[in-house]
């Protein structure tokens, strides 16, 4: 494995390989590694013949208030995973070599962009996406790896790759997901051990409205009590920012479950914001 800080560098390897015709599999991600992030690098690593990660906490994603300072950060035990994961490119760039002196232009999201964690975290998805289009410019992959886990970012990363006419292919895989349920995140190191006993009730929650549609509700109004019902008696969260039923692809809320829909959540469990997100689709069998 070879990690690479400058950006040049990063060009160079991926154009050769790709002169080469080998096909290139790219997983951007904010590090502190986990098996969420390793079950991407196996998809990716099955599916291409280089596999570059990059790691690289993104300063204008975070808001003036957001955790940016006291992200998690473990370079050491990233390139241990990446190793271990086969990756052949661990591109590591530095604030300063993406952001230099005199930076001024940024992604512009349409309305997915505002609702939602948009809305609870102003101009953060500008910022995911001018990354996303910085780093695939550099890397150039044949497919670039997102995880369901951020249903939000992954479905307007496909709309930029589409409206922007980039030569990428968008592959979203399933979240990956901890004994109990709960969404492997960078995040859950902030949580005391109350405060993770608590976090699995919004996994729970999700399943419960699973569980509703299955039983026959259809409307978002009972889907979305029975969330909060299990959400608010086993997560007991100190503040729910969203908890609603959308369409995956534009996340404009639906009152009925009558094709694919996505229950979307946000919660805070002591100080930390855990985000989740469950597909839910109608039984075709019905009415
Ligand atoms: P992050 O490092 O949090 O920016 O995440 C990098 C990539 O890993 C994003 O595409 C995430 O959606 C994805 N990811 C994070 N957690 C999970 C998870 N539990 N399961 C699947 N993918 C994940």
């Amino acid at each position: 494995m070879r990690i690479v800080t400058h950006p040049e560098t990063m060009r160079d390897l991926a154009r050769r390989a790709r002169r080469s015709g080998e096909s290139i599999g790219f997983v951007p991600t904010m590090g502190a590694l986990h098996d969420g992030h390793a079950a991407l690098f196996a998809r990716a690593r099955g599916e291409s013949r280089r596999l570059a990660v990059s790691v690289f906490v993104n300063p204008l994603q975070f808001g003036p208030r957001e955790d940016y300072a006291r992200y998690p950060r473990n370079d050491l035990n990233d390139a241990r995973i990446c190793r271990w994961s086969g990756v052949d490119w661990l591109y590591m760039p530095t604030a300063a070599e993406v952001y230099p002196p005199g930076f001024a232009t940024q992604v512009t999201p349409g309305p997915m962009g505002d609702v939602f964690e948009g809305e609870a975290r102003p101009g953060h998805f500008s910022g995911v996406l001018t990354v996303v289009l910085k780093l695939l410019e550099t890397v150039r992959p044949d497919t670039i790896y997102l995880g369901q886990k951020d249903a939000q970012q992954a479905a307007l990363v496909m709309l930029m790759v589409r409206d922007l006419d980039l030569p990428v292919h968008v592959s979203v895989c399933p979240t990956a997901r901890e004994r109990d349920g709960l969404a492997y995140s960078s995040r859950n190191a902030y949580l005391s051990p109350e405060e993770r006993a608590r976090a699995r009730g919004l996994p729970r929650a999700l399943k419960a409205a699973r569980q509703a549609v299955r039983d026959g509700a259809d409307s978002a109004r009972a889907i979305l009590a029975e969330a909060k019902r299990t959400l608010t008696r086993e997560a007991k969260p100190d503040q729910i920012d969203y908890l609603a039923l959308v369409d995956p692809r534009t996340f404009q809320p639906l009152t009925r479950l009558d094709g694919r829909g996505l229950l979307i959540a946000a919660v805070r469990i002591g100080r930390t914001r855990l985000i989740d997100n469950m597909p839910l689709n109608a039984p075709r069998s019905r009415p």
